[in-house]
């Protein structure tokens, strides 16, 4: 029998990924829903390829030529945000939520309304909307699979086990292509050195995530949601061969973890074909060729995200999304030269100290906790 599938952000790094399983399973799948930010070409020849319903794009002014290259096709066409959410409310049996950023929540929220599976990869509508968006993924009996490797790895090793069990879930993270550099090089760091991952291909902005650690920091309060432990029963190690993808500690002293090789394809796939299994195309885990699993303590002094993320998890309230918003500003503005890659956690951290706002009750109060951390966030980076 085939499943429908929407993709939001189908023309990133996850979107090819899991575009690229799509294409080896075509016959199960229909295509209703592709987006893009704008991107507009690669959107149409995807659109086409796949038979999608419709192809949307947020940035409203890449439409006209989204349509031109759909036109004499009967794909349709929309842009802007509305367009995506509407998107999403089409009937879909799964939705990958794989658009980057806070731009990603409100369409991930429409698709969790339809009470069917969201592949979830957008790591940020989760931190920033938090207890709203798992209070809504239980008011519709949404099922919500975990993508980022290492949520899909804990999500494995949980299967068959009572989570009261639990007595650690360990995050493993690479450590990025900075682990080694110190507090002075690191302040050197330009944006190529920042997003060329060891071991991973992905977007830009996760990349430079990876460099700074935010990326884990966003990770555990993304964890902490979808894991309900207690923030005390969560750990981070740092694990460069990114083999083990992450680990949960039972309390017989039994530690199950997930292994596999590092390619988004793998916790995609358990996704799409959750609860069965699908073939993939990926490379086997060699363990003789790696040789050797090391693992060390995360260093807060060089890279204090995960500690700025750890302390907003506590903290609590719209802290999660303060410390989101201020990053992607703070990301972007890394990326266009603006800012230090050290400036990066300074901004954020200057970002949360200047307000606590209380704990957003809906949708509406998450994007204008958001909004408000942006605005903070660009005058805290003007007086870097
Ligand atoms: P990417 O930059 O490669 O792709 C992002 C996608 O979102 C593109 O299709 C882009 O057009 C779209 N997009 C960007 N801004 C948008 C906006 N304002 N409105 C609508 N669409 C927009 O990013 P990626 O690496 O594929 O990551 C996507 C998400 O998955 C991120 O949240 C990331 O943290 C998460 N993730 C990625 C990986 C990975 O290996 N790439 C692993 C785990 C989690
Ligand atoms: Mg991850």
């Amino acid at each position: 029998m085939t499943r429908s599938i929407s993709i939001f952000g189908a023309t990133g790094s996850i979107g090819d990924s899991t575009l690229d399983l799509i294409r080896d399973d075509r016959a199960n799948w229909d295509v209703v829903a592709l987006s893009a930010n704008c991107s507009a070409e690669k959107l149409a020849r995807l659109a086409i390829e796949f038979d999608a319903q419709i192809a949307v794009v947020g940035d409203e002014s890449c439409l006209a030529e989204l349509r031109e290259h759909l036109s004499g096709t009967s794909i349709e066409t929309a842009g802007g945000e509305q367009a995506l959410i509407e998107a999403a409310q089409r009937p879909a049996d799964l939705t990958v939520a794989a658009i980057v950023g806070c731009a990603g929540l409100a369409p991930t929220m429409a698709a969790i309304e339809q009470g069917n599976t969201v592949a979830l990869a957008n790591k940020e509508a989760l931190v920033s909307a938090g207890d709203v968006m798992t209070a809504k993924v239980a008011r519709h009996g949404t099922t919500l699979l975990p993508v980022d490797s290492e949520h899909n790895a804990i999500f494995q090793c949980l299967q068959g086990n009572d989570i009261k069990d639990v007595s650690w879930i360990t995050l493993t993270a690479s450590g990025g292509p900075l682990r080694a550099k110190t507090m002075a090089e690191l302040e050197a760091v330009t944006p190529a050195q920042a997003v060329a991952h060891p071991n991973w291909d992905m977007g830009a902005k996760i990349s430079v995530d990876s460099a700074t650690m935010f990326n884990k920091g966003l990770e555990f309060i993304e964890a902490h949601h979808l894991f309900p432990v207690g923030l005390d029963r969560l750990r981070i190690i740092v694990h460069p061969q990114s083999v083990i993808h992450s680990m949960v500690e039972y309390r017989d002293g039994s530690t199950l973890a997930q292994l596999g090789p590092s390619d988004m394809r793998v916790p995609i796939a358990s996704a799409l074909a959750h609860p069965r299994r699908m073939d993939t195309q990926c490379k086997p885990l060699d363990l003789a060729s790696i040789g050797e699993l090391t693992f060390f303590a995360p260093d807060e002094r060089r890279f204090p995200s995960t500690k700025l993320a750890r302390e907003a998890a506590y903290a609590g309230g719209g802290a999660p999304a303060v410390l989101n918003a201020a990053n992607e500003v703070a990301v972007a503005a890394f990326l266009a030269g603006q800012v230090k890659f050290t400036d990066i956690s300074a901004i954020v951290a200057r970002t949360l100290d200047s307000y606590a706002p209380e704990a957003p009750g809906n949708l509406e109060a998450v994007l204008a906790v958001d909004t408000e951390a942006r605005v903070r966030a660009k005058e805290m980076m003007e007086h870097a």
